[in-house]
C-alpha cells in the first residue's frame, strides 16, 4: 500500500463545487518575491536577471497550476522514503524540528512528574526541554573528557529506580559510546526508554549503523545551522519500538485516524496515542511540502557534504599534531564515522599555558570564529527558577565544568574554502604557540 503522510485537509478533488485543500494559493508575485528573497543581490546585473526570471514565471503562471497540498503531501512522503533509505529505517517522521520528534518519544514514555530523565551536561536546551515543561525531573550526567558526550561511567551512577528516559547527544556528529550507553541502561532497567538526541549527527554512523538508529528513539535536526537543512526547520524521527512505527503519522497530527472507522455523520475519528504506560495527547508538528522538497534533495547530497566536513577535519587534525598541547578532534575510524558538524578542538592547559578562554580571544583577535557548543545546562537561569540545587548538579559533572571553562571550543568546517581552512589552522597554532611563550 502506498503510504500516505496527510492530514485530512480537504482536497475534495473533480466536484462541481470542490472545496480546495489551500485557502488563499500563493500567486506569481508572491513566488517571485520568495525567489528574491533566496537568491539576494543587488546591482544591475542583478535586477536584470531578476526581471528576466519575473518574466519567466509570470509566463509561466498562465500555463500552471498550483498544488492542490501545501502540508502533509506526495513531497513529504517522498523525503521520509529518502530518509528512510539512507538510515535504514523504516517509517521515519518529518516533523516541524528535532525537538518535535524528542516531543514524541517522551510522550511515548508518559513523561510525568516525578520521573527523572537523565541528559548530558554538555548540550543545546531542547534536549531536556519537554521534561522540565511537564515537570519531569531532569538529572545530568558528566561526560567523557574526549569527546564531550556523555559518560557512560558517570551514566551508571546516576540511573536511579525513578530513571524513566536516558538521552545521549552526539555534540558535533561525533558518535557516543552507544554500545556501552545501552548496556548500562537497560541492563540497569530494560523499560528505561533512550532517545538519541541525534541533532547534529544525521549521516554519522556508529559499528556499521547509523546514529540515531540505535536507541529506542532518534531525532535529527534540520534547522538552518545543522549539516543540511529543510529550507530552515525540521526534524526527522524514528523508533525501534515497533508498537509506535505505524503510529508515528498521527503522532504528528493529533492522533487523527483517517484510515479506521469515522464517528457517525463524520470522515475521520481521533485517538488518545497508547504510550508505554498509558494514552498519551498528541499534538501538531506536521511540515510542508516546500520543506520537504528542500530536505530530499539535501538527504542525496548528505554523503558529499560529510566528505568534504570529513576532509576538513582530516587537515586540522594532521595539522594540530604539532603542537601536543593541542588535543585534535578523533577524526574516526570504521566503527565510528562522525558527521564533523562541528570540529572539537581541545588543549590541554597545563602544556599550553594557559587555559581555553586565552585561546579563544586570541582566535577572535586572528579572525577566525569559534563557538563552543553549549555551556553546561545547569548554569543557564533555567533550571534554578525551576527550583533545581544547580551547585549540587554542578558539582557532579566535574568534566563538564572543567571542559567548558578550560580545554574545549568548536571551529567551523563548512562554507570554508581551502585557504581559510588552512589560515585556521596556522592561526590555532600561532595562537598555541605564543600562549606558550607567555605572550
Ligand atoms: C539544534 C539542536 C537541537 C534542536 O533541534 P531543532 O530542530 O532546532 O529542534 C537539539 N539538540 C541539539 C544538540 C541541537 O544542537
Amino acid at each position: 500500500m502506498k503510504k500516505k503522510a496527510s492530514d485530512f485537509r480537504y482536497n475534495t478533488g473533480e466536484t462541481r463545487v470542490p472545496w480546495p485543500a489551500v485557502g488563499e494559493n500563493y500567486n506569481a508575485h508572491d513566488l517571485m518575491e520568495v525567489i528574491k528573497f533566496m537568491m539576494q543581490g543587488q546591482g544591475a546585473e542583478y535586477d536584470a536577471a531578476i526581471d528576466e526570471v519575473a518574466e519567466k514565471v509570470y509566463a509561466l503562471d498562465k500555463v500552471s497550476r498550483a498544488p492542490g497540498k501545501l502540508s502533509l503531501d506526495v513531497n513529504v512522503v517522498a523525503a521520509e522514503e529518502a530518509c528512510d533509505e539512507y538510515l535504514n529505517t523504516q517509517g521515519s517522521l518529518f516533523v516541524t524540528n528535532a525537538t518535535a520528534g524528542f516531543e514524541i518519544a517522551y510522550k511515548y514514555a508518559n513523561i510525568d512528574p516525578g520521573d527523572e530523565v537523565i541528559v548530558p551536561a554538555i548540550t543545546f536546551i531542547a534536549t531536556m526541554a519537554y521534561p522540565i515543561s511537564v515537570g519531569a525531573k531532569i538529572v545530568i550526567c558528566d561526560v567523557a573528557p574526549n569527546t564531550i558526550n556523555m559518560d557512560p561511567e558517570d551514566l551508571k551512577k546516576k540511573l536511579s529506580p525513578k530513571t524513566k528516559m536516558v538521552v545521549p547527544v552526539h555534540i558535533g556528529g561525533y558518535p557516543c559510546n552507544m554500545e556501552e550507553i545501552m548496556k548500562v541502561t537497560k541492563e540497569y532497567n530494560k523499560d528505561i526508554v533512550v532517545l538519541e538526541d541525534a541533532a547534529h549527527a544525521f549521516g554519522a554512523m556508529y559499528k556499521g549503523k547509523r546514529i540515531g538508529t540505535i536507541g529506542d528513539f532518534g531525532s535529527f535536526s534540520f534547522h538552518e545551522v545543522k549539516n543540511v537543512t529543510s529550507f530552515g526547520e525540521g526534524g526527522i524521527v524514528c523508533t525501534n519500538v515497533e508498537e509506535m512505527r505505524p503510529l508515528m503519522p498521527r503522532c504528528r497530527f493529533f492522533g487523527s485516524d483517517f484510515g479506521a472507522k469515522p464517528i457517525d455523520n463524520w470522515f475521520y475519528n481521533v485517538d488518545a496515542m497508547p504510550g508505554k504506560y498509558g494514552p498519551f495527547v498528541a499534538l501538531n508538528s506536521s511540515t510542508t511540502e516546500i520543506q520537504a522538497i528542500g530536505l530530499k534533495l539535501q538527504v542525496a547530497r548528505n554523503e558529499q557534504i560529510i566528505a568534504e566536513r570529513r576532509k576538513n577535519a582530516a587537515y586540522l587534525t594532521e595539522r594540530f599534531k604539532a603542537n601536543d598541547a593541542i588535543i585534535p578532534q578523533d577524526i574516526g575510524g570504521d566503527d565510528v564515522q562522525p558527521t564533523f558538524h562541528l570540529y572539537l578542538l581541545q588543549i590541554d592547559p597545563a602544556k599550553a599555558g594557559g587555559d581555553v578562554q586565552v585561546l579563544r580571544k586570541k582566535l577572535e583577535a586572528k579572525g577566525v570564529t569559534n563557538l563552543p557548543h553549549f555551556g553546561p545546562l545547569y548554569r543557564f537561569n533555567i533550571l534554578k527558577q525551576l527550583g533545581y540545587d544547580v551547585d549540587a548538579m554542578s558539582a557532579a559533572c566535574p568534566v563538564a565544568n572543567e571542559v567548558f571553562d578550560h580545554r574545549f571550543t568548536h571551529l567551523p568546517l563548512y562554507g570554508i574554502d581551502e585557504e581559510q581552512v588552512q589560515y585556521m589552522a596556522d592561526a590555532v597554532l600561532e595562537a598555541v604557540e605564543e600562549m606558550q611563550k607567555g605572550l
